[in-house]
């Protein structure tokens, strides 16, 4: 039987742990390709290089791996991987991750991780953002392997119907506390922005976007609610940012006196 093609991409660059992680399970349900950036992208969310040329080589990191970095995003990367580097052969699976640091919520729009995935699955492939719980670069994968593994596994047999794009997030806690994984909805949680000010060394003011993630929306059955009770959350995602709500609601917008 023809093994399936799993294409492998992140944000958090080439060399994150996590993207090892991701290809070590990746490797052992098929054909992989990985292409990823060649600096952390982390918040980059759908960005894609227009005004500056694309820089892609092949690195020999991952034994027995076609690997990719690429200079530009993450939707760079999946653009890239579909239609120069494929030319036209049919992904069966995209995996992004495993990101360093937590996609739940809001986070999904700024995601490198997400927006990776997404973009695959805008282009009809099933696709599965993965995070872990942690942002350290010593991040311990193990129970996040288990769990992308038994994931992608049942979405390589089964499909995802006519949802493409899973958005999960993964607790820091040892496998046999994690109490399985739940389909949730996004939760309603932002962030408290703040801009620290500070002065660099040649006398210039800078600002650093800091602020805090704030869990009040956390209600039942939302994705933070999950990790937050030691669930894995799974969150069926789409790009459509439609509101099917708004168009019943605000069909009296059309009247407008001209
Ligand atoms: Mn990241």
């Amino acid at each position: 039987m023809k093994k399936p093609l799993i294409l492998v991409t992140n944000d958090d660059g080439i060399a994150a742990p996590g993207i090892r992680a991701l290809i070590e399970v990746a490797r052992e349900l098929g054909d992989v390709l990985v292409i990823a950036p060649d600096k952390p992208q982390s918040g980059q969310g759908h960005a894609i290089t227009i005004k500056l040329p694309l820089r892609v080589h092949p690195v020999d990191i991952f034994e027995g791996i076609d690997a990719y970095e690429c200079s530009g995003t993450p939707v760079d990367c999946v653009k890239f991987a579909k239609y120069k580097l494929l030319k036209g052969r049919q992904i069966d699976l995209c995996v992004s991750g495993i990101n360093h640091g937590g996609n739940a919520a809001i986070n999904i729009l700024y995601s490198g991780t997400m927006s990776a995935a997404m973009e695959a699955s805008i282009e009809g492939i099933n696709s599965i953002g993965f995070s872990l719980l942690d942002y350290s670069w010593e991040a311990d994968f193990s129970a996040a392997r288990v769990y992308a593994r038994s994931l992608m596994e049942k979405v390589l047999s089964e499909g995802l119907q006519e949802c493409k794009l899973l958005n999960v997030n993964i607790p820091r806690l040892p496998l046999e506390q994690i109490r399985g994984a739940l389909i949730c909805r996004q939760a309603a949680c932002d962030y408290t922005e703040e801009f620290i000010e500070g002065t660099d060394p040649h006398g210039q003011k800078y600002y650093w976007l800091g602020g805090e993630f704030i869990e009040d929306g956390a209600v039942e059955g939302t994705d933070v609610w999950a990790l937050k009770q030691g669930y894995v959350s799974i969150v069926p995602s789409t790009h459509d940012l439609t509101s099917y709500r708004g168009m019943e609601t605000l069909k009296h917008l059309e009247n407008l006196s001209l």
